[in-house]
């Protein structure tokens, strides 16, 4: 597909893509999409008659989350990114040769303000990459028996918090909690000493569930509006501490940062692939008759105040033992509701290989193998001034569709 507005070469915003967010340039924030490197208003498309004969609600894009138009379900959201992809193909001019709507509709990336893309009603976070569970495993219990007996039966998750998941771009506070040395009698408060990012992807309920009904693995995608990368931002000295019995707590509820850009499943459609063989055979309800796993490049880059950066894993959504389809499938089995909004993070998303594993408790070992940066300095884990980013593509058959990036700086504790 080619477009009358420049795509540049290795765009993640291709007219195969046609992403959703909520963007502002000095006015009030509102729907838009993405190509190239325009950010394109789309409350104003459909002021122009652009979108007449979709039967759209009125003022549905001039909203400040997505929700609504999400609501609107597949049938009409799926129409909407059609008809973008023809508004914008090489041969038609009903935008291209109006110069007025054209400049007011579309508008440079480096004008745009993002914002959160939803009101995220709920969030859960699983634990769904058997090589993350394998390495934490080992390092905090037994190397010999590294996968607790639940783990290849069970996508395992927590309910998380979603008042603190922040958009790319927001500074957070290093937290402080209790924290105690194994040497240590008691526990002392502070600033975390062990500020770790976690390499993730999550996806965005489109479809309610009722409270009582649960939704199959078959029926999964067709719940599940698109995705966004995700950076699940740990304190590994409280987590060790506080986890047992109930789970992370104060360690992971102090900010969560993800992309602006919602990816739909059908713009991801191309780039399906298998999961990992499942060993033991899942239960009936978890079992899967298709590939419901994605090919989608990630990376996480560490960049110090000075702006010396470096690439620190690179890893990929496939090496995922649970598909999103499963998480889904067993998140409902029990007749647990989901909402429109809804967001349910992957886990970390560790590769095989050490230059592939998805944080840094697993890349530098418990800080056993520190990071050398590119100005002389080294890193275990995160420190004050640096700046996480992390990015994810698909690329196939010379089609490219990406996500952008999350990106986060750290400012010391308060
Ligand atoms: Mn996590």
């Amino acid at each position: 597909m080619s477009s009358w507005i420049e795509i540049p070469t290795n765009s993640d915003f291709t007219l195969e893509n046609i992403p959703f967010g909520i963007g502002s340039a000095g006015g009030n924030p509102r729907a838009a999409t993405r190509i190239g490197d325009n950010v394109i208003d789309l409350d104003a498309l459909q002021k122009a008659g652009l979108f007449a004969g979709l039967n759209l609600p009125e003022e549905i894009f001039n909203q400040p989350v997505l929700n609504d138009f999400i609501e609107l379900e597949k049938p009409i959201t799926n129409a909407v990114r059609a008809r973008i992809q023809e508004l914008f193909a090489a041969n038609n001019g009903e935008l291209r040769d109006d110069e007025a709507l054209r400049v007011d509709a579309l508008r440079s990336v480096s004008e745009v303000q993002m914002h959160m893309p939803v009101r995220i009603g709920d969030y859960t976070d699983f634990y769904s990459s058997r090589e993350h569970a394998t390495n934490v495993g080992t390092m905090f219990r037994d190397p010999n028996n590294a996968l607790l007996p639940n783990w290849l039966h069970i996508p395992v998750g927590y309910h998380g918090r979603a008042s603190s998941i922040v958009i790319s771009g927001t500074p957070l506070h290093r937290p402080k909690g209790q924290t105690k040395a194994d040497e240590a009698e008691l526990p002392t408060f502070g600033p975390t000493r062990l500020l770790d990012f976690e390499l993730e992807m999550a996806f965005v309920v489109g479809k309610s569930n009722a409270l009582g009904t649960s939704v199959s693995v078959e029926e999964a995608e067709s719940h599940i509006f698109g995705m966004v990368v995700f950076n699940d931002w740990s304190a590994r000295d409280i987590q060790k501490w506080e986890y047992v019995p109930l789970g992370p707590f104060l360690a992971k509820n102090f900010g969560s940062s993800i992309s602006p850009w919602i990816v739909t499943m059908e713009a991801l459609a191309p780039f399906r692939s298998a999961s990992p063989k499942q060993e033991p055979k899942v239960l009936s309800y978890l079992e899967m008759k298709k590939d419901h796993n994605f090919d989608i490049n990630l990376e996480a880059i560490i960049e110090t105040e000075g702006g010396a950066s470096k690439t620190v894993s690179n890893s990929n959504f496939k090496h995922m033992y649970w598909s999103m389809a499963q998480q889904l499938a067993h998140h409902t089995v029990n007749g647990c509701n989901m909402n429109v909004g809804d967001m349910c993070a992957s886990g970390t998303i560790s590769g095989p290989t050490p230059d592939s594993y998805g944080s840094m408790l697993e890349i530098t070992w418990r800080g056993s193998k520190p990071i050398a940066m590119p100005d002389g300095t080294e890193r275990k884990f995160i420190q004050d001034g640096d700046s996480v980013i992390m990015k994810a593509y698909c690329e196939k058959n010379g089609k490219r569709v990406g996500f952008g990036e999350v990106r986060t700086k750290v400012l010391p504790a308060t």
